[in-house]
């Protein structure tokens, strides 16, 4: 097995990979880092969770420790498609580059120009930024990119996803034509690969596997869930989650909750909320103090549950994540692995479910066979035979206005969930849940008085039948 120190890096840089706990390079670091180092360009097809930061980082501190930095000219560049992920960048950087004298700036939104100003003028080995912000200080005229030696492309085919490529076309074209390049992707869609073979000088192509096999570690599980009537599919897909969180009880110490839109971020954290989880939003339309501050909260324990969508996410690096919870199945199958990637990161071990309802099932076998792997169907925890609450039956039950028990509600439907572990859904199952007189009497139904009509007590099925 190839050890750090067989790798030509800065002595420095050995010191604070062993201060960070690193017993030996992953499997991107040990294919980047040699020809990095020796000034070739790299091709890493890699995902977040496989150690491709410090693939890169490592490298580029060991080929910048020689020399020093000009004003405004930076000597390296790193691009990254979110705040988050660059300010992780940044983090990284820090850390590995402890013990040698490098200087850097972070370039991104959110921040003020006059401050990343006061950093470039006095010169910075490394710049960290977004493609929007780094353009903006450019054309401000306070930037000049032409001494740029290292370039790095991160998560580019996010990059692709939020419509980067044009500025990451420019900002190439403005760097030297002798710069050395490494280029890391998830995936490599077609337009990443015409940008490879536009801008790169016979890169080195390093392929680790995919996260599908990187994450033997993740336990998955998912819950074919269909709601009882399509007006209370949020209501009852947050009821799922809950269930799903409250069964793992205590081995459930951080989670990420992934939604695919906004909107549904802001209102399952504010249903977490209001149940009493201690849950927070992460999301682009928040600004840039309180994502920091979220993320800070969740990283250093104080927040339990984060609720974000994809871009928000994005090279979050939160080392002991225990759950990831899918809300929604992503559009994208690589989102899925992705998103599943925040847990059982570095070889420790994580769990993932995934809800789905029925017009998720066709992104969700697309999932299955990305990962070319049967995902275990699990029980719907919210069924009303299973007991509905485990950890949380101290707290007190909380109604959300939205999600107040409605007239004649019923419990959860599971047709959908036993269709497709291959049992016939039963009218008899049915009845037996909400049809029968006994059963009325039992679930008293809230909101019309004592003179409820027999037929609103019946199920779909049953008033069909009769
Ligand atoms: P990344 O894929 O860069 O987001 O890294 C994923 C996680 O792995 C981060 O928490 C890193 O600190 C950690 N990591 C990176 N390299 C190693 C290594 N060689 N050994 C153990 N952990 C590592």
């Amino acid at each position: 097995m190839t050890k750090f120190s067989d790798l030509n890096l800065n002595p420095k840089v050995l010191k604070a990979i062993d201060e960070a706990g690193y017993e030996s390079p992953t499997p991107i670091q040990a294919g980047a880092i040699p020809p990095a180092l020796q000034g070739r360009d790299v091709l890493g097809i890699a995902q977040t969770g496989t150690g491709k930061t410090a693939s890169f980082t490592l490298p580029m501190i060991t080929l910048l420790a020689r020399g020093r930095a000009r004003a405004r000219m930076p000597r390296s560049l790193v691009l990254c498609p979110t705040r988050e992920l660059a300010a992780q960048v940044a983090e990284n950087f820090d850390t590995y580059a402890q013990h040698v004298k490098l200087t850097k700036a972070l370039l991104i939104g959110g921040v003020s120009f006059k401050e990343q100003e006061a950093l470039i003028d006095k010169g910075v080995d490394v710049l960290i930024a977004t493609p929007g912000r780094l353009l903006d200080h450019f054309e401000r005229g306070k930037l000049i990119l032409s001494d740029v030696k290292v370039m790095v492309v991160d998560e580019a085919d996010r990059m692709l996803d939020m419509g980067f490529i044009p500025d990451i076309e420019r900002i190439f074209g403005l760097t030297p034509f002798t710069r050395q390049t490494l280029f890391f992707s998830a995936t490599m869609a077609p337009e990443i690969e015409r940008i490879t073979n536009t801008f790169l000088s016979n890169p080195e192509r390093i392929e680790v596997a995919r996260q599908a096999t990187a994450s033997e570690t993740i336990e998955q599980g998912v819950v074919m869930f269909k709601a009882s009537r399509k007006d209370r599919e949020g209501s009852e897909k947050r009821r799922v989650l809950r269930a799903l969180i409250d069964q793992e009880g205590e081995a459930c110490t951080n989670a990420i909750i992934f939604c695919n839109r906004k909107v549904d971020v802001d209102i399952c954290a504010k249903s977490l909320k209001k149940y009493g989880y201690n849950a927070a939003a992460i999301h682009g339309d928040l600004d840039q103090s309180q994502r920091m501050k979220t993320l800070d909260a969740f990283r250093n324990g104080e927040l339990r549950i984060l609720v974000a969508s994809d871009v928000a996410a994005r090279g979050l690096d939160v080392p002991s994540v225990s759950h990831v919870f899918n809300f929604d199945v992503p559009g994208h199958a690589e989102d899925y692995v992705h998103r599943i990637g925040r847990t059982g990161r570095a070889g420790r071990e994580g769990k993932a479910f995934t809800i789905v309802v029925p017009r998720d099932e066709k992104n969700f076998e697309d999932v299955e066979t990305l990962i070319q792997k049967e995902i275990p169907r699990v029980e719907n925890p919210a069924k009303p035979s299973a007991p509905r609450k485990s950890s949380r039956s101290a707290k007190p039950e909380v109604v959300e206005k939205a999600e107040a028990p409605k007239p004649a509600e019923k419990p959860v439907q599971d047709k959908y969930e036993s269709k497709d572990r291959g049992s016939k859904p039963t009218r008899s199952r049915s009845r037996s849940r909400g049809g029968s007189d006994r059963h009325h009497k039992d679930n008293n139904v809230v909101g019309l008085g004592d003179h409820l009509p027999e037929f609103i007590a019946l199920s779909f099925e049953e008033r069909r039948a009769s």
